[in-house]
């Protein structure tokens, strides 16, 4: 059922407005909620490394398994207008459409089920039998920079694709230029500078994608 040419799309900020950690930094203290936001706006716009907030983040905000589910309710909420088409017309065209994401698979996967997208890759976490958090994958590659090229990579190798796009907003998905056959900016909910000057396509809907591939 795979294809022989894949589209990777991030998903906060790109098949949803918003960012899952963020969200789940808002159930705490405002003071918490302004640091994780603030570090989490660094680490997209490329001024610090991903895997020195990814775990500090976590560590401060320790969600549980029913907060990452009102999560999962919320990126669906705020879909990415265009999202739903854009994916039936690239499934109907042969492209496997896959997710690869720094979020958190727990909140993510509702968002993926509601898209009927079954190839979702992004960090996992950890909660034991009452829900509470216990951590997260700390070897999953999208916990540090660099592993978005190094999964596509290692999928390339294990499944054969020919032709590999990405679509996200953020830097560490510009890091997969090198790895993709096409890199598109994403910049309908923040346009980030970094990933605008160094796409080379950049769209404000994911519809638009679907006349470059
Ligand atoms: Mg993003």
């Amino acid at each position: 059922m795979h294809g022989r040419r894949w589209i990777f799309f991030d998903c906060d900020s790109t098949l949803s407005g918003i960012e899952g950690v963020d969200e789940l930094a808002r159930m705490r203290p405002a003071a918490v909620f302004e640091e994780v936001k603030r570090l989490t706006d660094q680490a997209m716009n490329g001024e610090i490394p991903i895997d020195s907030v990814f775990g500090r983040r976590l560590a401060v905000i320790r969600p549980n398994a029913e907060e990452c589910a009102r999560i999962g309710q919320a990126y669906i909420d705020q879909i990415e207008p265009t999202a739903v088409e854009t994916l039936d017309r690239l499934r109907q065209e042969g492209w496997t459409v896959a997710i690869i994401s720094g979020g958190f698979l727990p909140a993510i996967r509702p968002l993926a089920q509601f898209l009927r997208v079954e190839e979702v890759h992004a960090v996992d976490l950890r909660f034991a039998p009452d829900g509470s958090y216990l951590g997260f994958d700390e070897a999953h590659p999208n916990a540090r920079n660099g592993g978005k090229p190094d999964l596509i990579r290692g999928l390339r190798n294990q499944r054969g694709f020919e032709k590999a796009v990405m679509v996200g907003d953020g830097v560490s998905d510009l890091e997969t230029k090198g790895a993709v056959e096409l890199f598109i900016g994403y910049g309908g909910f923040v346009a980030r500078e970094k990933v605008r000057v160094g796409a080379e396509r950049f769209v404000y809907r994911l519809a638009d994608v679907l006349e470059m591939v």
